[in-house]
């Protein structure tokens, strides 16, 4: 696919890395996953706004205005991207894991006062799972290896619960940060709407890659991250229905977050200022709000084209090399996104990520992917290597790592490495 160009230009393309020969080379980011570089288009409004930000929501100055508009008018854009119904609250966090502890304090008690009841698969990053064993009863169920067993098998623990002890929520990953691959979203919502849950969805490697509308698919909640859809660090969003964040208590206390505060109690604020107490992330919401636009702009099946084609050739391309396996989660998965994480027989993935950045200039992930429990129940306790790509990437990189990993595998790495009990260390 070295035809293949990138969709958009990103900040950082065509970086100089040093390789271990003291050669340098063009530098091949294939963990957008794990954060995606800014759009150039991102970086250029951060940079035309950065003079301009003041103390928002709290100042009379000039600037203080123009902060506070430009803060409420990115919360709009990123709404209306997500497709946020008008009764919808857009909430601007820190990232998704921010966005699903935040929601984790607003699931409502069950009528006896018990906590509020909450389904999760086994699939899910840790943020997606963490916070629900804290913050709520949450049952986590073990996935089975197809789609329509996984979909029975929610649907008859959620039928066996709406009887006695109902579900309020099914917080379920978007897209596997592991795999790219998704449960199907409609059928999902209808499943669990008619057992009276609501729906989260873990949209951190979904939405950078996906359009996605609450309004038009019937999901109640979506929490994704700033800083994995082309945005930098520091802002992310949760976007859904307002009624449980209105009622729930905020878990973050402090300033901007209350209407009036006395010694002997405090009324907080409803709406999106409940659980924003403390100075807002103008940059950061502004820089999130800028990749969004930069996003609905393209037509996205351009995006799942581009993205498709980058994902079919890494696949095939990582299979038609003698001992490297693909990781997959479930064998009929459709239109999964473009993180392929995959394992070479007889060698630490530690060794070949470190093998790919310091003999090609590559960057991959390896380890576990914050997905203990997957990995664990998929056999890959020892962790594996991942290789995702997004709309910055280019044809050429993923045939570097496809020629790589090649490498790798027929003549071993250069230097630097040590075989311990049979495998390749670092
Ligand atoms: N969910 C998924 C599916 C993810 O991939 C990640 C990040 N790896 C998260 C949640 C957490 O995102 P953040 O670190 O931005 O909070």
């Amino acid at each position: 696919v070295t035809d293949v160009a990138p969709l958009r230009p990103v900040v950082g393309g065509g970086t100089l890395v040093p390789l271990v020969d003291g050669t340098r080379v063009s530098y091949a980011n294939l963990d957008v996953a794990a954060s995606a570089p800014a759009l150039q288009a991102v970086a250029d409004r951060v940079t035309q706004v950065l003079p301009l930000y003041a103390s928002v929501h709290r100042g009379a100055g000039y600037l203080s205005q123009v902060s506070t508009a430009l803060y409420e008018t990115a919360r709009r854009t990123i709404g209306a991207f997500v497709g946020a119904r008008e009764d919808d609250l857009t909430l601007i966090t820190r990232n998704t894991t921010d966005s699903l502890n935040l929601l984790a304090g607003c699931v409502p008690a069950q009528p006896d006062g018990e906590p509020g009841r909450v389904l999760v698969l086994d699939v899910e990053h840790h943020a997606n799972l963490l916070p629900w064993q804290r913050g709520t009863d949450a049952t986590v169920l073990t996935g089975g290896s197809t789609v329509a067993e996984t979909l029975a098998q929610i649907r008859e623990e959620l039928a066996d619960a709406a009887a006695g002890r109902p579900f309020a929520l099914l917080a379920l990953t978007g897209a596997s940060n592991v795999t790219g691959e998704s449960l199907p979203v409609g059928e999902i919502v209808a499943i669990a709407h008619e057992f009276g849950a609501r729906v989260l969805l873990d949209g951190a490697q979904l939405v950078p890659h996906r359009r996605i509308s609450l309004e038009s698919t019937g999901v109640d909640y979506l929490a994704f991250s700033g800083h994995k859809t082309y945005a930098p660090f520091g802002a992310g969003a949760l976007v859904g229905r307002r009624d449980w964040l209105d009622a729930g208590t905020p878990y973050l206390a402090g300033g901007g977050a209350v209407r009036r505060v006395r010694v002997a109690g405090t009324d907080w604020h409803e709406g999106p200022a409940r659980h924003e107490a403390g100075s807002p992330n103008v940059i950061g919401a502004v820089a999130l709000a800028a990749a969004c636009e930069e996003l609905a702009a393209l037509d996205p099946a351009d995006v799942v084209a581009h993205e498709n084609a980058l994902r079919r050739r890494l696949v095939s391309g990582l299979e038609a090399i003698d001992r490297v396996e693909v990781v997959r989660v479930w064998a009929d998965a459709v239109d999964p996104v473009g993180v392929v994480t995959f394992t070479v027989t007889g060698y630490d993935p530690g060794l070949v990520a470190a093998y790919l950045s310091a003999e090609h200039g590559i960057g991959v992930r390896d380890g576990r992917f914050c997905a203990h429990p997957l990995l664990g129940r998929l056999g890959f306790d020892a962790g594996a290597v991942r290789a995702s790509v997004g709309v910055g990437t280019a044809g050429e990189e993923v045939e570097r790592l496809i020629a790589a990993v090649g490498r790798l595998v027929a003549e071993g790495p250069q230097a630097g490495y040590d075989v311990v009990d049979g495998l390749w260390v670092v």
